[in-house]
């Protein structure tokens, strides 16, 4: 890319232009957009600057194209590669199954120029040959509908181009996954027998001669922790796109974080001596000493089994959990139980390696890669329990879950609750700084929701792309030479506050030569929405309902009757976004008493979440009653969705561990965690919620905050002012008649 960039983003996305004139070729509306163009060239900017660039686009300016395209010009051109991450399964499936495809078309047709993209699934998505023929000289299976699945995984197998799980017609169990999936440290590579005919190799030859690659947050997370483009975990790549970017703080601090629960050690322990069978991973060899090691591997294996579950049931009487419920419970203090685990894993690793070494003198490479897979596995596993018991490790929290567990596939009864713990890091700024900002260049960030009151910095400083936040000193003079001297704050601080300076930022990188910036440059540019929100959504506040803060009780009652009374102006057609699952019952079960037999309620929790959504969106006049995962990541486009009912601001829960621990982190700097954290986190959320409604040009709609304290309390302006301009009301009957058109 070039001077020329703008002239040829215009051609492709202006008006008139290429992607204009292939959308009418194949009978689909487009319309150019100033924003989409104005992001484009933006982007196309930051990759020839190698400055990083965070872009809040509104829903409808077409922000994936406006990616794509530059991005794709500028990884051919200068033969690098992109990796496009996204928070949504929906929206990975619509950058690999339609935009891209769909560009590749319009890059080939109009530019003569070609270019390959790949989608990369996490290893643990494809079949792999050389596990799933030993299921059978190890004969691990004895119930009969696990054979019957075995025997369609083996005709998968053999008939799938890709052999990813994704392409079953059947969900197999998870235990029977969990023997034939590819595992990473488990793989031979080239040295497998299968390699040749291996889908996950297959996949990764294609990536790696791709210049595009779409995974998702949790598999460009993984590959950060695993150490970036030296990990491993993907093909190594020179820039990415962070869409859905709003996630990336919490999904970073999880994949850098320790977590051990009862079932992934069960698992571990049943690959390595099979319970009902009493095959062990040595069962297929022919040494001598198989027999005795093998009959200690299944004695050791059998102990850590009893120990893994004493170990979880001290854990479940420590905390209190009750089977039936979830909990999250924040752990403040060492070693709560005693680690149990320890020496029991440790004579299991020991007999691994006994074999180890015997697999080794053989020269058997296929299962000495397997044992030393499994040897890591335990020692990771006895480093993960010391590390959350003892609470090793600095700035990081730790937690223990507990979660009930459906009857399996094969129609068991409930069984005993996941229950996990975990330790994270408190704050991933400077971790992401190190591993991301400083190895990939640029990176875009983008979301509709990426700011708070107008200004980028919450995020900024969350994920570390600004200088880090220094403890107060004595000495002022001293504390600004030290921040002057980090030039990513420096670009960072001028570009964060208004959208004008944010685009004289962006102006600044157009101008600017191609020199590799010292450390990292950061810029910013917001875009409106292209929608007409002022015609089309009306907000209505309750003002008049009582503060949540002061009296939930009398907040609840008033707040599910008023969302009565919304939605029967509506005639249902809406999404009641709760802020719980209590909420979220008492809401559903008032509507089902009150609304009339016409309007379907449905609920969060009655049926899995697309069926839910399939339903809502089939019958036109339901009303989905919600929580968290409904705020956002849910398109529904068109007139079954013409309500959105926020009930309350979605503040985080103040006791979920790693809230409080952000909170308390927040407070020792001497700031004011509700301003800079809270608030912030909850508006962003919020305006999730409020981004479900307004999808096309054409959708209209309302929606209605039931929560006061956006007109009584300071902070309310935030939430307001971080909306779309639209017309407001406290007047339900202004509802009825912006529904009616009047
Ligand atoms: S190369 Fe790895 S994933 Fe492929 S069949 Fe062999 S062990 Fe399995």
């Amino acid at each position: 890319m070039s001077a020329s960039d703008d002239r040829v983003l215009t051609r492709i996305l202006g008006p008139d232009g290429h992607l204009d004139s292939l959308m009418k070729a194949q009978k689909r509306f487009f319309e150019a957009r100033p924003e989409q163009l104005e992001m484009a060239q933006a982007i196309a900017a930051a990759a020839r600057n190698k400055n990083h660039l965070l872009v809040e686009a509104g829903t409808g300016t077409g922000k994936s194209y406006a990616y794509l395209v530059p991005l794709i010009l500028w990884a051919v051109e200068s033969k690098k590669r992109v990796l496009i991450a996204t928070g949504t399964k929906a929206l990975q499936q619509q950058l690999v199954e339609r935009d891209l495809p769909f560009l590749h078309e319009l890059f080939v047709t109009h530019l003569g120029t070609d270019f390959k993209f790949a989608l990369c699934l996490g290893t643990g998505n494809y079949v792999c040959p050389r596990r799933l023929a030993k299921t059978e000289s190890l004969g691990l299976f004895g119930d009969s509908k696990e054979v019957e699945q075995l025997q369609q995984l083996h005709r998968f197998s053999a008939s799938s181009p890709t052999g990813r799980n994704v392409d079953l017609d059947f969900e197999p169990a998870r235990g029977l996954w969990a023997q034939v999936n590819r595992e990473s440290d488990l793989c031979l590579a080239r040295n497998c027998p299968h390699f040749e005919q291996s889908f996950y190799w297959k996949a990764r030859r294609e990536q790696e001669k791709a210049q595009v690659l779409v995974a998702n947050h949790h598999l460009l997370f993984a590959h950060i922790a695993a150490g970036g483009n030296a990990g491993g975990v993907l093909p190594p790549f020179d820039a990415l796109v962070i869409d859905e970017a709003h996630h990336a703080e919490d999904v970073a601090a999880s994949y850098l974080g320790l977590e051990i629960s009862n079932l992934s050690a069960a698992k571990l322990i049943e690959l390595l001596s099979n319970r009902k069978s009493g095959k062990t991973v040595i069962s297929a060899v022919k040494w001598p000493e198989r027999g005795e090691l093998e009959s200690r591997l299944n004695e050791v294996a059998s102990e850590a089994r009893e120990a893994v579950g004493r170990f979880f049931e001290n854990l479940q009487m420590a905390m209190r959990f009750d089977d039936a419920r979830s909990h999250t419970i924040r752990i403040t203090r060492p070693n709560i139980i005693s680690n149990e685990l320890e020496e029991p894993i440790q004579r299991l690793e020991n007999v691994i390696e006994s074999a180890l070494r015997l697999a080794v003198l053989s020269e058997d490479e296929e299962l000495s890669r397997e044992l030393e897979g499994f040897s890591n596995r335990c020692s990771e596993m006895r480093r993960a329990v010391r590390d959350i018991l003892g609470q090793t490790r600095e700035g990081y929290v730790y937690w223990t879950q507990s979660v009930p567990r459906l009857p399996d596939g094969f129609g068991k009864a409930a069984r005993v609750p996941r229950m996990s713990l975990h330790g994270a890091p408190i704050e991933v700024a400077e971790s992401l700084r190190e591993s991301v900002w400083k190895q990939f260049k640029p990176t875009i960030l983008t979301s509709a929701t990426l700011t708070t009151g107008g200004s980028f910095d919450f995020l900024v400083e969350r994920l570390g792309l600004s200088a880090p936040v220094l403890p107060p000193e004595p000495d002022d003079a001293t504390n600004a030479a030290k921040v002057a001297r980090n030039g990513a704050n420096n670009a960072t601080r001028s570009s964060t506050n208004t959208t004008n300076k944010s685009n004289d930022a962006v102006k600044q990188s157009n101008d600017s030569t191609d020199k590799e910036p010292e450390e990292f440059d950061v810029r910013t540019l917001t875009l409106g929405s292209p929608f007409d929100y002022p015609k089309n959504a009306l907000i209505y506040v309750a003002a008049d309902l009582p503060d949540p803060s002061t009296n939930v009780t009398m907040w609840e009652k008033a707040a599910i009757m008023r969302a009565a009374e919304v939605v029967k102006r509506t005639e249902g057609r809406a999404f009641i976004l709760c802020t719980s699952y209590r909420l979220l019952d008492q809401t559903a079960q008032f509507l089902e008493k009150v609304m009339p037999r016409t309007i379907r309620i449905l609920r969060q929790g009655e049926m899995a979440r697309g069926k839910l959504l399939s339903e809502f969106r089939k019958d036109t006049h339901s009303v989905l009653v919600g929580t968290t995962s409904f705020w956002q990541g849910v398109d529904v486009p068109g007139e079954s969705l013409s309500c959105v009912v926020i009930m309350k601001l979605p503040f985080a829960v103040p006791d979920e561990p790693m809230v409080q621990a952000r909170v308390e982190t927040i407070k020792e700097r001497g700031q004011d965690a509700f301003v800079g954290y809270q608030v912030p986190q909850a508006v962003m959320m919020f305006r999730q919620g409020f981004g479900r409604l307004i999808r096309t040009a054409t959708d209209r709609g309302v929606v209605a905050i039931l929560d006061p304290r956006v007109k009584t309390k300071p902070y309310g302006r935030t939430f307001l002012e971080s909306l779309p301009a639209c017309n407001k009301t406290e007047d339900l009957e202004r509802i009825s008649l912006f529904v009616t058109g009047i």
